[in-house]
């Protein structure tokens, strides 16, 4: 598996560093009280994981499954809502945790059908944000990494299902894509 990558982009260490301060971040900004953390899976679980354990207030986890990219490099344009439910946030305080902010459509749809269903406060949090302009004129309330436009994977990103296990992220080398 690590053969097959070009170069690590972000390390274990730099991510480390990071998730404390974003951790930091969203304390200051989330009165006390208990928060509703919506994980997009599979691709935030890693992030998620990580993330939450640096948290000591009180939540719970739900996970969403939405499907944009269906396992290849390029973005369907589409966003489908894979679950039979959608949590119950109505007057929650909702933390919704994605791997990367690409065309942005991911997590301005499922933010927007937070809202619809009452939530009381949606902030967004991704560990990566490609540097881009967007379908969607959105950004994340706290972006751990921004990158260049590359695909990247490891650290919950996957490609074709494999990689998601990479304790870092990082550039496939070009013969693996294909
Ligand atoms: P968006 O809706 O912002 O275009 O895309 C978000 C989703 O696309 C992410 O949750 C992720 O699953 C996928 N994605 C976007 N860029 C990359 C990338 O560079 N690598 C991988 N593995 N997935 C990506
Ligand atoms: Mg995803």
């Amino acid at each position: 598996m690590r053969n097959d990558i070009e170069r690590v982009l972000i390390d274990e260490a730099s991510i480390r560093n990071r998730l404390d301060e974003m951790v930091s971040e969203m304390d200051r900004d989330f009165p006390e009280g208990p928060i509703v953390v919506v994980i997009l899976l599979k691709g935030a679980l890693v992030f998620a994981s990580d993330l939450l354990r640096r948290m000591e207030r009180p939540l719970e986890i739900e996970c969403l499954n939405v499907a944009s990219y269906h396992g290849g490099t390029e973005s369907s344009g589409t966003v489908d809502f894979l679950d039979r439910h959608f949590p119950e946030v109505r007057g929650r305080h909702v933390l919704l945790l994605d791997d990367i902010l690409d065309t942005g459509r991911t997590l301005h749809a499922v933010a927007n059908r937070l809202r619809e269903e009452g939530a009381a406060k949606v902030l967004t949090a991704v560990l990566l944000a490609k540097n881009k302009s967007r379908a969607e004129a959105i950004s994340a309330d706290y972006t751990g990494f921004e990158i260049d436009d590359e695909f990247v994977v490891g650290y919950g990103l996957d490609y074709r299902g494999r990689y998601r296990n990479l304790p870092y992220v990082g550039i496939l080398k070009a013969g693996v894509i294909g």
